[in-house]
């Protein structure tokens, strides 16, 4: 079939017809042939084998048996009636029942004809029995051609009410690849020999309907590895010819603004990768292509410094600079710790975020056109129009996972060129991940905190045990240190939550009283300027406890504070639970992370638990929060496409997906536009498939 009959309208195929095709474009997205050939099997059920009933052992199995019925009869129920009848082979016996359709069963039923049946077991009173089993008449001619793997495909419920069965997706895949007999052939022929893989018409057959349990797993490895290997093409491609095409501006120089901050501000030795990344980055401003690169470091791992290195680059290089947070806190405590650090060497920055009065605005507007400001700080203020800069040459991004796609693209609108991007995350993605997520971006890693932290102590306490973690906070007030106490507030107009909050507070407020205690409450309900007061009281000392939401958890610093409590710690995510954490163990003391939870707890909350008090490393929490949630659920996939893949999965075929990345590599180093003779159906596969579909811009 060639690839224009696979983009034919699926009301087009035998069988469908327009009601049909209507269900399967709503429940299922299936439009075209192609997408339905591509809508493959979840499972399959294991029809090779036969049991006898004295082989039976586990309940809900699905098991298939040759006998005979020797009795039908019907028993009385609270409601309604069953149909009970006894199936029996040479070893023994069991009971076939079922809840409804009777008159159609007895009628067709025959005593002492053989059957096969298939089916789910139950157990009940001591014996087997199998509900509405699959029932026929057992044809000896037949069964040969029975014995295979069954498709199971996904459906919904309004497929089910609506007639269309298992069987009649099984049955339309199966008229359809009759009708398209072969498939053109997508991989190269080095591919195809190197890893002994089936062809795509091969493939296509025994993934919907495999012919053994062999060929089934040679179908998948093969389409599995085809899905990642045009992912990996595209996103490879798409950053050589990024790299090859945009323009940067080329920043040559280190310079002024840079040594001097270097020799005589920095105030301590930078890490080892800390200065690894500064290379990394030095090189990429250094060359004629615009950079685009995504700095990852776990929480405190000084990231904030290698922004400000890189913005001084800029600088020196007569070009302007701007850092973009995502909460207005986060945004104020950079500028409050950048231009402190600024000041000796005489960089200009500013702040700019939703608060900023409009006499204040019209000023920095003024200083950002005429040059006279070097760094621009701020929120997503940062990206109205109306703010122009005379020539912003970098753009750093903090936390990028708050920002949308669009966000991002509004930022390079505002050259000629688009300035060079560094875009920091403290939610270290796991490796399998950033591969299809960032394929198209640089990424360097800080992989070393600053030395002389301890390591945070994490424990898990049940809310039973309240009393004692307020003698421990009490303890740690007294050493003169400051605490966290956040709440869930998973989203921030959830009343309910907001209640939960809002009488920790009060029980807060009541366990310490005033004077003694100062007690500062955050949240998102509050008014900026209320925040931004808080926080000043907090990060001054002024307050010891901070009771607050998730609007906490990115980037603050506040080096005193050494405990941070978590109230119903279940209710969050690893990943934030990990950047919550990240909050204390700032500052030389040891730092002390409390979990509570109630006493109940799903097996994923155990491991929650248990994987934070076992590591601080974000990249392993990383790894198990991937395996827990899917990819579906990580911070910034939702926006990468990678959640449409068809057959491959992110996490258990991460060595296919590293297969497939080696061999697009290959491809994309020396062929970038597939013109060479053997790359030729990539070309094609590759046009067919990318022609309408802008998708995965990430950056761009
Ligand atoms: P993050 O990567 O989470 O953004 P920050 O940039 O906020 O981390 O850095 C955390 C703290 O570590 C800051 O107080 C910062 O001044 C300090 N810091 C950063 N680099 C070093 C270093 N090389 N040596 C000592 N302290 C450092
Ligand atoms: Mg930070």
């Amino acid at each position: 079939m060639d690839t224009k009959t696979l983009q034919t309208p699926i009301e087009y195929l035998k069988g469908v017809g327009p009601g049909r095709a209507d269900l399967l474009k709503t429940e299922l997205g299936i439009h075209r042939f192609q997408d339905l050939l591509q809508f493959f099997p979840f499972r399959y059920i294991d029809k090779s084998r036969f049991y006898k009933i004295s082989e039976l052992q586990d309940t809900s199995a699905e098991v298939q048996i040759i006998g005979k019925i020797t009795n039908v009869r019907t028993l009385p129920m609270k409601r309604g009636k069953r149909l009970v009848a006894d199936f029996e082979d040479e070893t023994g016996s069991m009971e076939l029942v079922w809840f409804r359709g009777h008159k159609w069963i007895l009628e067709n039923l025959k005593i002492d004809t053989p059957y096969v049946i298939f089916g789910k077991l139950n157990h009940f009173k001591g014996s087997f029995s199998m509900p509405h089993p699959e029932i026929d008449e057992l044809d000896n001619s037949k069964i040969k051609s029975q014995i295979r793997l069954q498709p199971v495909y996904p459906s919904t419920e309004k497929l089910s009410k609506r007639g269309i069965s298992n069987r009649v997706i099984s049955t339309l895949i199966f008229g359809l690849l009759e009708q398209a007999k072969t498939f053109q052939e997508t991989l190269p022929h080095n591919v195809l020999s190197d890893l002994k893989m089936l062809s795509k018409t091969e493939a296509m057959r025994h993934v919907h309907f495999p012919q053994s349990a062999e060929l089934l797993s040679k179908a998948q490895f093969r389409l599995k590895f085809e899905e990642f290997y045009y992912i990996q093409l595209q996103l490879l491609r798409k950053n050589a010819v990024h790299k090859a095409k945009i323009k940067g501006f080329p920043f040559e120089q280190v310079g002024e603004y840079f040594n001097t901050f270097y020799k005589s501000v920095l105030p301590f030795e930078l890490t080892n990768a800390q200065k690894r990344v500064l290379k990394e980055i030095r090189k990429d401003l250094g060359s004629n292509a615009q950079m685009n690169r995504l700095l990852q470091g776990d929480v405190g791992s000084g990231k904030t410094i290698v922004a400000l290195m890189t913005m001084l680059m800029a600088i020196d290089n007569g070009f302007q600079a701007c850092l973009m947070a995502p909460t207005e806190i986060l945004a104020t405590q950079h500028y409050e710790g950048l231009s402190e650090l600024c000041e000796p060497i005489g960089v200009e920055v500013a702040l700019l975020t939703g608060s900023t009065k409009k006499k204040d605005r019209t000023i920095l507007h003024e200083r950002l056109r005429n040059g006279d400001l070097h760094i621009l700080i701020g929120t997503h203020a940062l990206i109205e129009d109306t703010v122009q800069f005379k020539n912003l040459g970098l753009a750093v991004i903090d936390e990028q996972h708050r920002f949308g796609v669009a966000q991002r693209a509004k930022l390079w609108k505002k050259n000629s060129l688009p300035p060079h991007v560094l875009v920091m995350t403290a939610t270290p993605i796991p490796r399998t991940l950033a591969m299809s997520l960032y394929g198209d971006l640089d990424v360097s890693v800080i992989d070393e905190l600053p030395p002389g932290r301890k390591a945070i102590k994490t424990v898990h306490r049940y809310d039973s045990n309240r009393l004692k973690v307020f003698k421990f906070i009490k303890d740690e007030i007294d050493k003169g240190r400051q605490v966290y106490i956040v709440y869930p507030l998973i989203e921030e107009s959830a009343n309910f939550d907001y209640k939960d909050l809002m009488d920790g507070y009060a029980s807060i407020e009541r366990e310490f009283p005033k004077p003694k205690y100062q007690v500062s409450i955050v949240h998102g309900k509050m008014k900026p300027e209320d925040k931004a007061y808080e926080m000043e009281r907090f990060v001054k000392g002024k307050t010891q406890i901070m009771v607050a939401t998730t609007v906490i958890e990115v980037g603050v610093n506040v080096p005193n504070a050494s405990l941070m409590i978590i109230e119903s710690a279940e209710r969050f995510g690893l990943s934030q639970l990990h950047q919550l954490r990240g909050r204390v163990g700032r500052g030389a003391e040891q730092s002390y992370c409390v979990l509570i939870t109630g006493k109940k707890l799903s097996s994923d909350g155990k491991t929650r638990m248990e994987t934070m008090t076992a590591t601080n490393d974000g990249f392993q929490i990383a790894e198990v929060d991937l395996k827990l949630r899917g990819p579906g659920n990580l911070m910034g996939t939702q926006q990468s496409g990678i959640l449409n893949l068809k057959i491959a999965d992110l996490v258990k075929d991460n060595q296919i997906l590293k297969t497939a990345r080696s061999y697009a590599h290959h491809v994309i180093k020396v062929d970038l536009n597939f013109q060479m003779d053997e790359h030729k159906m990539i070309n094609l596969t590759y046009r067919a498939m990318f022609k309408d579909q802008t998708i995965w811009n990430y950056i761009s």
